[in-house]
């Protein structure tokens, strides 16, 4: 059985990035930091890509006010 897709979100930025549950790190494609996934805020987890993708789109269009990008 494949790892579990996390949904994770930036230390630094807040940004939400998708990490395999059996890696180690992550690069936050916003800001560029280097995040490390077992101590990331985790939002959610996923079977697959797929339904990843859909959390994130749900959390982005929910809970996620406007922020102005860098
Ligand atoms: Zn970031």
């Amino acid at each position: 059985m494949p790892a579990l897709t996390l949904i994770v979100v930036c230390s630094r930025c807040g940004g939400y990035l998708l990490a395999k549950e059996d890696q180690k790190t992550r690069t936050c494609p916003y800001c560029g930091t280097t995040v490390l996934v077992e101590k990331a805020k985790k939002l959610a987890s996923a079977e697959n890509a797929y339904e990843a993708s859909e959390i994130l789109r749900r959390l982005k269009s929910g809970t996620l006010s406007k922020q102005k990008s860098v």
